[in-house]
Parts: C-alpha cells; structure tokens; sequence
C-alpha cells in the first residue's frame, strides 16, 4: 500500500510504502510521540545531547535542535566524547563539528587522552580485554561526569530500536536480568542526584528508518564502523536479529514491545538497589570502587600512566 502518488522511498515492516515526504513526517512524528508517551521531556531542560557524528546521534541532534527552535524553554547542546579511535573516530567528529557549526548548536569534547592519559588505542595495546568494554566503561563515566558539571539536566542518546532489542537478547543470554532494569526509553532505575537521567527518543524508530531519514536529511554521507565493532558480541547479535527479521518483519518490534510490558515488574524487582559511591571518584557504582577505577588502577600498574 502507498502513501501517495510520490514515488515510495521505503517499505515498513507493515508493508506500508512511503515516499519521502511522508517518510520525514512520519518518522518525526515518531519521535515526538516517543517523548510524549514515555515523558522524556519536562517543560524546561538544560539538555545535553550525547554526539558521536554517526547517523543516530547526528539524526537525534538535528530533531531536538528543531524542538528546541520551537520551544525556547528546551536548551540544547552537544557533548561529544573522543575515545581515541584512529581512523574512525576522527573522522565522525569531524561531522559532529560541521553539523553543530552548521546549526549554530555549542558542542563540548573530552577524550580519554587528556582525561585518562591514554587513547582507547593506546589502552588497548596494554590491557588484555575487550575493546567495547573498556571503551563502554570509561564513555558512560566521562558523559555522566561532565554533564554533571555542565548541568545539564538529561542526556538525550541516539540508542534506536535495533540497539535495545540487541541490548535485551544480549542481557538475556548472559542471564543479567539486573542490567535490563536499566533499559528502556528512560535509563535508570531510580532518579538519583549521581546520575543525569539519559533519554531515548529514537527507541521505537529501528535502523533502517533512522538510516534513511538521516540519509533523507543530508545527516549521512559514508557508512563508518568503528574497527573494533565486528569482534563484538552485539554484531553477532545484531546479524541474527537482522536475520531473523528479513525473515519475520516486526520481530525487532515484538521484542521490544513484550520486554517493554515485562520492564516495570524488572524495575521493581531491583528497585531497592543502593546505588552506592565509587570510594576514589565519588562516581556512581555498583562496587565499592567503579569500573572505570579499577581499569585506571590496572593502567598505572602497568607504569604507563601516572
Ligand atoms: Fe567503543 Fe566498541 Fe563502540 Fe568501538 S564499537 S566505539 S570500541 S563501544
Ligand atoms: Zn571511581
């Protein structure tokens, strides 16, 4: 079926052809939806838009930058994290920098090197561990960090559809339930001073829509993978579930449809969990001392960092 007489740009898993036009409209109306239904957005913040120059943040970016002209009491700005990944991450701030110049929109950077002493590369040539994990760790903590210190009062991410349904499996194959608690539109499980609350808006749009209304927008020109994404366990995951949907269209939707009825009665369930202070930094953790210590512990074991 399609929308109009326009030419269709692209196939909905309901079979619903929609040309460009309505393509944007409905894609933007998506998302809008999103920030209503799960109420990511209070009357006013002071919103930091977590950017690393690829096609879901830039897309996420561009959608707020144009609430925010609507809506003066949403501020936004950017904040990128620059984990030291060569030929790849230098590459995607590059557009990070022409888009938030373009759009007028104040972007803030902080990289592992002047933070930690050391690029994700450099890290991993002395650490025997797993490339996202560490780079994982020490991203979540810098962006909590710093967006304490700007104040802002959430963190809006690109995640879409396809992350969170990767992100359920993976929890469930590692049987750690605990960590999908923290899932959803909004991240968390508790609203806590330590944390700035990180929001979702792209949850419902899957990858194929974010993909083609970045592309629609200017917003993508190459495809770039980060080097160290195909030895992970999420693009093992990834592929299954993108087998599995060209197969069964919708499958990515009833995953995240089910788990979304399930997450309330999780969240309860591990509600009452302390969210105890990292004993070194005083960042939030789940041990007495945080993940992103121990590793910077590690490092200057190793005597390369002081
Ligand atoms: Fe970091 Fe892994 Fe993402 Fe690359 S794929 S940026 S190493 S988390
Ligand atoms: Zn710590």
């Amino acid at each position: 079926m399609n929308c109009c007489n326009s030419k269709p740009i692209i196939e909905l898993y309901s079979g619903e052809k929609l040309c460009k036009t309505h393509f944007i409209q409905y894609f933007e109306d998506k998302v809008l939806k999103t920030i209503r239904r799960f109420d990511l957005l209070g009357k006013e913040e002071n919103l930091g838009v977590a950017l690393s120059g690829g096609k879901d943040s830039l897309t996420v970016l561009h959608i707020l930058d144009k609430l925010s002209r609507q809506n003066p009491k949403i501020r936004i700005s950017a904040i990128a994290i620059d984990e030291g990944i060569a030929g790849y991450r230098d590459k995607t701030l590059e557009r990070a920098k022409e888009f938030c110049q373009k759009s007028n929109i104040k972007l803030h950077i902080f990289s592992y090197k002047e933070e930690f002493g050391l690029t994700l590369d450099e890290m991993l040539k002395i650490l025997d561990v797993k490339p996202c994990t560490i780079c994982g760790i020490f991203r979540r903590y810098l962006l909590n960090k710093k967006s304490k210190e700007l104040r802002f009062t959430k963190i809006a991410t690109g995640h879409n559809l396809d992350d969170e349904c990767q992100s359920i499996l993976m929890n469930q194959m590692k049987n750690n339930i605990r960590l999908s608690a923290r899932l959803g539109p909004k991240v968390g499980l508790v609203e806590d001073d330590k944390f700035i609350q990180r929001i979702k808006p792209l949850y419902l749009c899957t990858e194929k829509e974010a993909t083609t209304y970045a592309f629609l927008n200017g917003l993508l020109d190459e495809f770039n993978e980060c080097p160290n994404a195909p030895q992970s366990f999420r693009a093992q995951v990834r592929d299954m579930l993108n087998n599995l949907e060209n197969k069964f269209p919708g499958t990515k939707y009833s995953i995240v449809n089910s788990f979304l009825q399930t997450l309330p009665l999780i969240k309860q369930k591990f509600k009452d969990e302390a969210i105890k202070v990292c004993a070194k930094c005083s960042e939030p953790s789940a041990n007495e001392v945080c993940n992103a210590c121990i590793y910077l512990e590690k490092l200057k074991s190793k005597a390369v960092i002081n």
